[in-house]
Order: C-alpha cells, then structure tokens, then sequence
C-alpha cells in the first residue's frame, strides 16, 4: 500500500535540515508499524508527507500505486480525504463544538454510495459538507462514535470527556471518509496506561478490520502492540 523510494525531505534553512534522508519503505494492508526515534528525528516529517500534508523534496512514494509527488494539490487533499486518517496526541477537538460536530466537521470526500449522496453530488467539491447530506453525515457520525464506544457521549462538548475519551472522538473523526491508513502521532501520549490501553484495544479491531496503522510513540506499550518497528535517527529510517 506505501512504497517509499529513496525518500528525501530538506527544509531550505541555513545551514538546510536534512530531517528525512532516501528513506525506503515498504508498508502492507493490514500492518502495524511502530515508529521511533529521538526528538527531532524525523518522525512527523515523515507522517506528514505519508499523509501528504508534505511534499518530498526528492524520491517516489506510491501510494495504493499512485505516485503522489508528482500529483497536483488538489489530487493530493482529495487522495488524502479518501484514504488516510490522522491522530495526534492533542486529539485537536474543537472546543465548543459537540462530539457529533466534531466528528461531522472531519476533513473528508465524497464517497460513493453513501447516504445522502444525491444531495452530496450538487455540492462544490471540496464544500465542507463533504460526500454526504448533513443527515447522512450526522448518521455516519454516529455509527463512527459507535465503532470507538462512545455512542453515549455524542452531545457532550469535548471539555466534559476524559482523556481516553476525547482521543476515542478525535479516532471516530479519522474514520469518517473510510480511510485505509490510519497515521498516529504519539496519539496515547496524553493518557494515563488505562486510557491508553483502550485505545490499543481499539487499534487492534481497526487492524483485524483491514485497516493499515503507523504509529510513532515513544512507548513500549504501544509499539509492543505493533507486528513491525522501524526507527528513524537523523533522517534515517532503520528496520526492527
Ligand atoms: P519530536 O519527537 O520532537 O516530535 P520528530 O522526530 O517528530 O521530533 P520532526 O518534527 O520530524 O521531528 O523534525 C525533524 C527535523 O526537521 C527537526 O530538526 C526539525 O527542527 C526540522 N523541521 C521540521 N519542520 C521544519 C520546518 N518547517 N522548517 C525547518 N525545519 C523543520
Ligand atoms: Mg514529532
């Protein structure tokens, strides 16, 4: 599903960052992979042109057989809508939004079939009201907040939720436009080892469900959960 081919990320600074450096990596439907490393050593870099939230500045990632370095912006955000989820460990909840909101509010795109797809076709693409009706959206929501266990809480704003809680809606959001990867940043790094290990729990279904994880986390807990560990050390990425 990702394939990385000498993969090289410099940020124009004086003297430049070398933050990823002809990174190679293959990755799997269905994998596990635990990230580590130093601060400072790349990680998120890396998450973030997985994600296509960055552009290398030399080498190929193919992506589900795309060649995304070369693809425009446009192409790039809507692969992204389609296909990947993003956790952070701030979970990044709108405040005074509803866990509903939050969810519905997910950056995502049409997809086919959905409910409430005819109305969803007249929408400019890109229109915040994403693939669906704001009803369907609302339903799809819900069943996504059923997926992560916290059906009971769907009004609640994210300030009355634990911890475990608010990353349990911030995961519910990730799943929205059905992606097939999943990429988490330190995403148990606000929770205590009860929050986290639901969390893990909740990880483990996704990938029995198909779903690709890549996970950098600094604990063990986490990436004992994984089926592969790569490190990254100055940009360079070593596997096991
Ligand atoms: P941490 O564990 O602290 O989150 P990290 O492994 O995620 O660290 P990155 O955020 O990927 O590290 O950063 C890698 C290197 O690239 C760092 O030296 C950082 O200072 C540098 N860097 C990141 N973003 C930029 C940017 N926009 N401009 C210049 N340098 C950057
Ligand atoms: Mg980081």
């Amino acid at each position: 599903v990702i394939h990385l081919n000498d993969v090289s990320r410099v940020f124009p600074a004086d003297p430049p960052v070398h933050a990823l450096s002809k990174i190679r990596l293959r990755v799997e439907q269905g994998d596990y992979v635990a990230i580590v490393g130093p601060s400072g050593s790349g990680k998120s870099t890396l998450l973030n042109t997985l994600g296509l939230l960055d552009r290398p500045t030399a080498g190929s990632y193919l992506l589900d057989g795309i060649e995304t370095t070369t693809l425009k912006d446009g192409a790039r955000t809507r692969l992204r809508g389609h296909r990947i989820g993003f956790v952070y460990q701030s979970f990044h909840l709108l405040d005074h939004r509803t866990v509903a909101e939050n969810v519905m509010l997910a950056e995502m795109y049409g997809r086919s079939g959905g409910a409430g797809g005819e109305r969803a076709r007249k929408e400019p693409p890109g229109a915040t009201g994403g693939g669906y009706g704001r009803r369907g959206r609302r339903r799809r929501a819900e069943e996504m907040l059923e997926k992560v266990g916290m059906s009971h809480r769907v009004d609640f704003v994210p300030g009355r939720l634990s911890g475990g809680e608010r990353q349990r809606v911030a995961i519910a959001r990730a799943l929205m436009g059905g992606p097939s990867l999943l990429l988490c940043d330190e995403p148990t790094g606000n929770l205590d080892s009860r929050n986290t290990g639901a969390v893990l729990d909740l990880f483990d279904g996704l990938r029995d469900q198909g779903l690709t994880l890549l996970v950098i986390t600094h604990e063990d807990a986490v990436s004992a959960r994984a089926n592969r560990r790569v490190r990254i050390s100055d940009g360079i990425l070593t596997e096991g």
